[in-house]
C-alpha cells in the first residue's frame, strides 16, 4: 500500500488549534486584551457587537508592530515573547504560545491596523480564514487595533454551538473584568452595541475594584497585605457581614494573571471560618506575586490554572494574612434601629477601617507590673493587652482624618510583616493620660449584658459569649503549644463515664492533657482528675468535665470540627461564666480587657456576635434630636 500520511495545510492545522484556544467570543477578547497589555499600552478599549459574534475590536496605544511583524504575528508559533524553553520559567508576559492570532485568523475575518511610534505610516492587514487578503500602508495613530468580524464564520458547527447573546456577553464581561481588575494602572473602557459598559481610569487597586463592582464596595473591603520571601500578597477581602450566599466575587491573581485555585480558595474560606457559616462565601480580590521560576502556568491551554512549587507555604501565608487583616480591623456589628435583628457596620466604623488605627506606644510600660494589671490576665494577654478605649478613640479620629488622598494613597503604604504587626500590638494603655477602664461606668443588666460608654455611643457585651471567646483563644494557644498551664487539685476528683465516652476520652487524651488537664484512668470507665487548666476555677470540676464531653460529642456530630478546634470550643462553652451570674466591677473590667486582647474579639468561633456597638447618633435620631 502506498504512503497515506500527509502534513495538514496550515489553515487546517490553525483551525484545529483554534478549537482549543478560542472556544467562544470571550476567549478572543481575553487574548486580544492580553496582547495589548504585553505591548505596553496604558489605554485599552474593547468594542463588541452582538455579543462578539459580529465584532470584537480591541484598540491599544502600545508599541505597535513593524510591517513584517504585523504579517508574522498571524503565523502559528510566532511570538516575540519567548526565544527558548528556559524563558518559559521566567515569563513576564501574558502570552508566550504564539497561537492566539493564528487561531483567530483561521476562524474569522480579521482587520489589523498597527503603527510604531517613530513611523509616519502604519500597516493594515486583512486576513480571512488564514488567507491574507490585503496588506498595505495606512495612516493611523500609534498602537494597534484588531477587529475580529464574524467569528466562526467558516465553522458553522461552532457558531451554532454558541449560547444566547446575553450569556456570551456575560462571559466577555467576565474576561474583561478579570483583566482590567489586575491592571489598575491601565485605563480601560468597554462598549457593547454602542453603549458604554465600563469606563475605568487608571488608579489604585481599590479604585479599580470599586470601578468594576460599584461604589458600595468601597465600604466592604478590608485590606490584606503580607510581604514574605515566598510570596507578596496585596488586596482585599470583604467584611464578613457582606459575605454572599453563592460564590460571589472571588479573584486570585498570580503575577497579574487571573487564576482559579480551589486550594487557595480553601485557605481564604478557612481564614473566615469563625466568622461565616458553611453556606456563606466571602468576596476576595487577592494579588499574589511569586518568583516566576517557582510557578508553572504552562499546564492548561486557557491558562487559568497554575502549579506552585511551594503550595503549602503559600496556603499558610494567605490564610494568616487574611486572619490578621480581619483581626486588625474593627469588625463589630452595630445595632441598627431601622432593621431590627440585622447587624450593620455604622458609617463611622466603615470609614475608619480604611486606615489602620494608629496606636500610642508607651515605651516605659512594663507588661508584668502587676499593680497596673487586672490580676486575672494570663501572661499572653498581659503582653497583648490593649487599651480598647484608645482604639475606639482612634477610630473616631480617623473618621475625621480620612480624605480622598489617604484613600488613594492607601495602596502605596509599605506592607508590614506579621512580626511587625504583632510588635505593634504589644502595647499598653498610657495610664497617665487615659482613665483606667475600671473607673468608667460599667453596668451589668439582667446579669447577662455589660454596658459601657464610648465617645461615639455604647458597647454592649454579652458576658457569657465574651468569656467563651477569651477562653477559646487561650485553649487554642495551649493546644498549639501543647503545654497548657495546669493547676493541681488539692483533692483529686473521680468521674465516671459510659464506655463510649471513655473511649472518646482515651482517643483524645493527648489533646485534653495539652489543655492543662491531668488525669489517669482507673478501671475502664473511671477517671481520676488531679489537675485542671489554669484558666478554670477549681470548683465544679465534675460537671465541667462532663459538659465538655457532652459538648464535644454534639459538636462532632453537628459541626464537623476537628478534635482540637472542637475541644477548645467545647471547653470554652462549658467553663465560661454563664448568663445569670452577677459580676463585680473588677470582674467586668477584667473580662473586657481580656476580650479586647483577643485576636477576634467581636464574635464567637461560630460567628455569633459577642459585642454590639450602639451609636450615639442613631440613638439621638431615635429621640428626634
Ligand atoms: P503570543 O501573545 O503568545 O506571543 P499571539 O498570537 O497572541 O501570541 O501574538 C503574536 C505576536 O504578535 C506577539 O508575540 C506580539 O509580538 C504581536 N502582537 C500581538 N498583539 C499585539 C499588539 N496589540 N501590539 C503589539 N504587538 C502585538
Ligand atoms: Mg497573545
Amino acid at each position: 500500500m502506498s504512503d497515506i500520511i500527509q502534513l495538514l495545510p496550515d489553515a487546517v492545522a490553525n483551525q484545529i488549534a483554534a478549537g482549543e484556544v478560542i472556544q467562544r467570543p470571550a476567549s478572543a477578547v481575553k487574548e486580544l486584551l492580553e496582547n495589548a497589555i504585553d505591548a505596553g499600552a496604558d489605554n485599552i478599549s474593547l468594542i463588541i457587537k452582538d455579543a462578539g459574534k459580529a465584532l470584537i475590536q480591541v484598540i491599544d496605544n502600545g508599541q505597535g508592530m513593524s510591517e513584517t511583524d504585523a504579517r508574522l504575528s498571524f503565523e502559528r508559533h510566532a511570538t516575540s515573547k519567548i526565544r527558548c524553553a528556559a524563558d518559559l520559567f521566567n515569563l513576564n508576559t501574558k502570552g508566550f504560545r504564539g497561537e492566539a492570532l493564528a487561531s483567530i485568523a483561521a476562524i474569522a475575518q480579521v482587520e489589523l491596523k498597527t503603527k510604531q511610534e517613530n513611523l509616519d505610516l502604519g500597516t493594515q492587514i486583512l486576513i480571512e480564514g488564514s488567507e491574507v487578503k490585503e496588506q498595505e500602508p495606512c495612516s493611523c495613530t500609534k498602537g494597534t487595533s484588531f477587529s475580529i468580524k464574524n467569528l466562526f464564520y467558516n465553522v458553522p458547527a461552532r457558531r451554532n454551538f454558541l449560547k444566547s447573546n446575553s450569556v456570551e456577553t456575560k462571559h466577555i464581561i467576565e474576561e474583561f473584568q478579570r483583566v482590567a481588575m489586575v491592571h489598575a494602572n491601565i485605563t480601560f473602557s468597554m462598549y457593547n452595541n454602542g453603549n458604554e459598559v465600563f469606563n475605568l481610569p487608571a488608579g489604585s487597586f481599590r479604585q479599580r475594584i470599586v470601578g468594576v463592582f460599584g461604589e458600595k464596595y468601597n465600604q466592604r473591603l478590608v485590606p490584606v497585605a503580607e510581604n514574605t520571601d515566598i510570596v507578596v500578597i496585596e488586596g482585599f477581602v470583604s467584611k464578613p457581614e457582606f459575605a454572599k450566599k453563592t460564590r460571589g466575587e472571588q479573584y486570585f491573581f498570580v503575577n497579574d494573571r487571573f487564576i482559579k485555585s480551589s486550594y487557595l480558595n480553601h485557605a481564604v474560606q478557612n481564614a473566615f471560618d469563625q466568622l461565616l457559616t458553611k453556606d456563606q462565601f466571602p468576596s476576595y480580590f487577592l494579588k499574589l506575586t511569586i518568583d516566576p521560576s517557582k510557578i508553572d502556568i504552562n499546564i492548561h491551554p486557557t491558562k487559568t490554572e497554575i502549579k506552585f512549587e511551594d503550595e503549602r507555604s503559600i496556603y499558610a501565608i494567605v490564610r494568616t494574612a487574611i486572619k490578621q487583616a480581619l483581626g486588625k480591623h474593627n469588625i463589630s456589628p452595630t445595632l441598627d434601629f431601622e432593621q431590627e435583628s440585622s447587624f450593620n457596620i455604622s458609617l463611622a466604623q466603615e470609614k475608619a477601617t480604611i486606615k489602620t488605627p494608629t496606636i500610642k506606644i508607651n515605651p516605659g510600660y512594663n507588661p508584668f507590673d502587676s499593680d497596673k494589671q487586672v490580676s486575672s490576665l494570663s501572661n499572653h494577654q498581659k503582653e497583648k493587652k490593649q487599651n480598647w478605649e484608645a482604639l475606639y478613640d482612634d477610630f473616631e479620629q480617623n473618621t475625621k482624618d480620612i480624605t480622598e488622598s489617604t484613600l488613594s494613597n492607601f495602596n502605596t503604604e509599605p506592607t508590614k510583616s506579621v512580626e511587625d504587626q504583632f510588635e505593634q500590638q504589644v502595647i499598653s494603655p498610657d495610664w497617665d493620660n487615659e482613665e483606667k477602664p475600671s473607673t468608667k461606668t460599667l453596668v451589668q443588666l439582667h446579669s447577662k449584658y455589660i454596658f459601657t460608654q464610648l465617645k461615639s455611643g455604647f458597647l454592649i457585651i454579652d458576658q457569657q459569649r465574651a468569656h467563651e471567646r477569651v477562653l477559646y483563644e487561650e485553649f487554642i494557644r495551649n493546644l498549639d503549644d501543647q503545654k497548657g498551664n495546669s493547676q493541681q487539685l488539692l483533692f483529686p476528683e473521680t468521674v465516671d463515664f459510659t464506655p463510649e465516652d471513655a473511649e472518646i476520652i482515651l482517643e483524645i487524651a493527648d489533646e485534653i492533657k495539652s489543655l492543662g488537664f491531668d488525669f489517669n484512668q482507673m478501671g475502664t470507665t473511671t477517671f481520676i482528675i488531679s489537675g485542671i487548666p489554669a484558666e478554670l476555677k477549681p470548683t465544679n470540676i465534675k460537671p465541667t468535665f462532663e459538659n465538655l464531653m457532652e459538648q464535644f460529642k454534639l459538636n462532632k456530630s453537628e459541626l464537623e470540627l476537628d478534635n482540637r478546634e472542637n475541644l477548645a470550643v467545647s471547653l470554652a462553652r462549658s467553663a465560661s461564666v454563664k448568663s445569670g451570674k452577677t459580676l463585680s466591677n473588677q470582674e467586668m473590667t477584667g473580662l473586657i480587657d481580656q476580650l479586647f486582647a483577643c485576636q477576634m474579639p467581636y464574635t464567637l468561633p461560630n460567628g455569633k456576635p459577642t459585642i454590639i456597638t450602639l451609636n450615639l447618633e442613631d440613638l439621638n435620631n431615635q429621640f428626634n434630636y
